[in-house]
């Protein structure tokens, strides 16, 4: 199979009679907003049927995205990109925006300014970024992200792995990459890549793909196939996925995610708080609720498919999300983009409410009793704990 990709909601095959009129327009008017992508593939997994099918709700358009909230940049990137292209936010970790497409637009992508300014964010001189990388001995590890490298000719991705191989700090390259999912024939029909991580996942060296699945329906018999041959070739595989709401936030459909890919050998990595992006908010689950979640579907997996962590990336680190005692949230900076902050217990009044750490920060007080030194930030600022 060799998927057919499609820019435009009235390329969908059969989208006349899919749904009505009126529904069709309302998406029509989303897409003019924030644009659709997709392949005959992944639309092939849809139930139309279903109004509430998890994989509709992953990649078309839906009206609540209009709703005004959310930033453009909820994570503060732009204060770590330290060159066109480059973040630069952990003392061991660069992260390369390499590409700006992706094999289909997730509705709640936090990065969606790349699609809504096409071309500004992403490297446009991976020598330049090399050269960087080259001048910090303290990077061991490179993730190459986007949008989604392996949309890129594999000639392409190749060249970029080769120059980093080459210099000897860089230990491990992380591909960010959800093609696994939106096509997997990407990988299947093409020997190259597949050699490219025989050539470059070295016994010293490895390379790690970030798949992110979403929901268990993804995990078809092509993905697995496609995920197979890539660890048969040395890569290393490892998923993250949001919760989100209507998509994996039962704990019956999370912990059948979990268990699914420990199962097939790819290791459940990060569990995300849904981030507060420009038209996130209806796949927006509550902190607190999220955290149930998470703790309801580990009672359901076995060690290997619960040793994910359930995290939110803030602009000042990637905050744990503990657990919750007697009106109480416990968190932890599991990164920290200041040294000072990194393993911080922090332990917050229930609130019931919060979707983000932002949230939290009024009341809080860290485990030692001391008040936060923080003030919100606007999309862009630097962090100010
Ligand atoms: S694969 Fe990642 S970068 Fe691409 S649309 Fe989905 S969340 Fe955004």
């Amino acid at each position: 199979m060799k998927p057919r990709f499609i820019n435009r909601l009235n390329q969908i095959e059969g989208w006349e009679s899919l749904l009505s009129d009126a529904e069709r327009e309302k998406l029509e008017r989303v897409e003019r907003i924030f644009p659709f992508r997709s392949n005959d593939y992944y639309l092939s997994l849809i139930d139309w049927e279903d109004r509430g099918d998890p994989i509709r709700r992953i990649v078309l358009p839906d009206p609540q995205e209009l709703e005004n909230t959310g930033r453009l940049d909820p994570s503060s990137e732009r204060s770590y990109t330290r060159l066109p292209g480059l973040q630069h936010k952990y003392p061991q970790t660069a992260l390369v925006l390499f590409s700006d497409t992706c094999g289909g637009i997730c509705r709640f992508c936090f990065r969606k300014r790349l699609f809504l300014q096409r071309g500004k964010e992403v490297a446009p001189d991976i020598g330049a970024c090399i050269a960087y990388i080259r001048a910090h001995p303290e990077i061991t590890d490179v993730l190459l992200s986007g949008g989604d490298p392996l949309m890129l000719p594999t000639g392409e991705l190749e060249r970029a792995v080769c120059m980093l191989r080459e210099i000897e700090h860089v230990q491990i390259i992380r591909i960010g990459s959800k093609i696994p999912a939106y096509n997997p024939y990407r990988i299947l029909n093409d020997p190259e890549l597949i050699e490219l991580f025989r050539k470059y996942s070295s016994r010293e060296k490895k390379i790690y793909l970030m798949t992110q699945f979403n929901h268990p329906r993804e995990l078809t018999g092509a993905a697995i196939r496609a995920l197979d041959e890539l660890q048969r070739a040395g890569a290393m595989l490892m998923n993250q996925t949001p919760i989100l709401a209507g998509i994996n936030d039962a704990p019956e459909t999370l912990a059948e995610l979990l268990r699914s890919l420990s199962f097939i050998g790819v290791a459940p990595y990060y569990l995300f708080q849904c981030r507060p992006a420009i038209g996130n908010r209806s796949f927006t689950v509550p902190v607190e609720r999220s955290l149930q979640i998470v703790q309801e579907a580990f009672r359901m997996c076995s060690g290997l498919a619960k040793r994910a962590r359930f995290v939110m990336s803030h602009a000042t680190g990637k905050i744990e999300v503990v657990g919750s005692m007697d009106e109480r949230v416990f968190m932890r900076y599991h990164q920290a983009a200041r040294s000072r902050n990194l393993g911080r217990l922090m332990a917050f009044s229930s609130n019931p409410d919060a979707i983000w750490f932002d949230d939290y920060l009024e009341s809080g007080t860290d485990g030692a009793g001391d008040s936060f030194e923080y003030r919100p930030m606007a999309s862009g600022e630097e962090a100010a704990i």
